[in-house]
């Protein structure tokens, strides 16, 4: 434990050292990427800024324009591809 812990600065604290997060740090990760996905929710324009076409618009901003599907799933194709290759 440390003084950071059950925070998300906690979190990256334990991966910076290569350890695996306590509890409350992992808690502290979920609800920060939970906030993170309310906040871009409720401002449609953060896609627009990060611009569409790309996977991770698709999944970070949950934009569900076609460019952003067609990029989200032509991703998922590459990743597989590769998993395959080595
Ligand atoms: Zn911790
Ligand atoms: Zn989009």
């Amino acid at each position: 434990m440390t003084s950071t812990c059950g925070t998300y600065a906690g979190y990256q604290q334990h991966h910076a050292k290569g350890e695996k997060a306590c509890t409350s740090c992992t808690a502290a990760n979920t609800a920060y990427h939970a906030r993170l996905r309310q906040t871009r929710a409720a401002d449609p324009k953060a896609a627009d800024r990060a611009g569409h076409g790309k996977g991770s618009t698709y999944r970070n901003c949950g934009c569900r324009c076609q460019p952003c599907r067609l990029a989200n799933s032509a991703d998922g194709r590459a990743r597989r591809q590769k998993e395959r290759a080595s």
